[in-house]
């Protein structure tokens, strides 16, 4: 079934707000910085790497077929770029077919899980993608996100600042964390279909200013019949009246 996560492109965002004020003081910004912070990125990556190689590695040696109900968690040790990332799932057979070399991964289960198989859609692995986007602030943006309006601290002259709305540098870093993430994810599709996709976008505070860090799950599932109702479950349990 192929995939993996190790082989996106990481080229790099970023994108520089200059000062517009020209000189004002030594202290003065002269500019501020988007830019994609590729190495968290790639640590991240790599840690999930890892993680589905060792999940697939037990799903193979118990002889299952694939794992379902999948629940990742992951702890971002931001001083040093590293992550720890875990994963774990039920790990199941399917009557009456054969096993895939590569287990398929989902992080569906139960009614969710019986409703896209009767759908027509076999689950094919996890799709997951991450982007990281810092954000050094331009002297502007240190304005607004203080919520004082000008260069000199009062109202005396409005200097190119926006005095209410939104900070127009810290959006744009948000825009290109959510492109970066989707263009991932839609790189690990190959063809197949995104189901379920869920983004998250968090923006963390940092000594040198916001960070914006995004992660995008969903589940590659591929068409494999048209729909059909499925068969009725066999009980587990049975209730008999006596
Ligand atoms: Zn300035």
């Amino acid at each position: 079934m192929g995939g993996g996560f190790g082989t996106n492109q990481l080229s790099g965002y970023s994108e520089q707000y200059n000062c517009p004020h020209g000189f004002v003081s030594n202290e003065h910004r002269v500019y501020g910085l988007n830019y994609q912070k590729t190495w968290v990125e790639r640590a991240w990556m790599d840690a999930l790497t890892s993680a589905t190689k060792r999940l697939l590695d037990e799903a193979v040696g118990i002889g299952a077929h694939g794992v379902i109900g999948i629940v990742d968690r992951s702890i971002h040790h931001t001083e040093n770029a590293t992550f720890e990332i875990s994963l774990s799932g039920t790990a199941v057979g399917v009557d009456d077919c054969e096993r895939p070399v590569r287990p398929f991964t989902t992080f569906l289960s139960g009614q969710k899980l019986n409703k896209l198989v009767e759908a027509g859609f076999a689950p094919v692995e996890i799709a997951l993608g991450i982007s990281s986007v810092g954000v050094i602030s331009s002297c502007i943006t240190e304005y607004q996100l203080r919520g004082s309006g000008s260069v000199f601290g009062t109202n005396i002259g409005n200097w190119g600042v926006a005095q209410q709305g939104e900070i127009d540098q810290l959006t744009r870093a948000q825009v290109a964390a959510r492109s970066i993430v989707r263009d991932r994810v839609r790189h690990q599709l190959g063809g197949d279909v995104l189901h379920g996709a869920a983004l998250t976008v968090r923006t963390i505070e940092s000594q040198e200013g916001p960070q914006v860090e995004t992660v995008l799950r969903g589940n590659r599932v591929r068409v494999f019949k048209e729909f059909a109702k499925m068969p009725t479950p066999r009980p587990v349990v049975r209730l008999v009246d006596r």
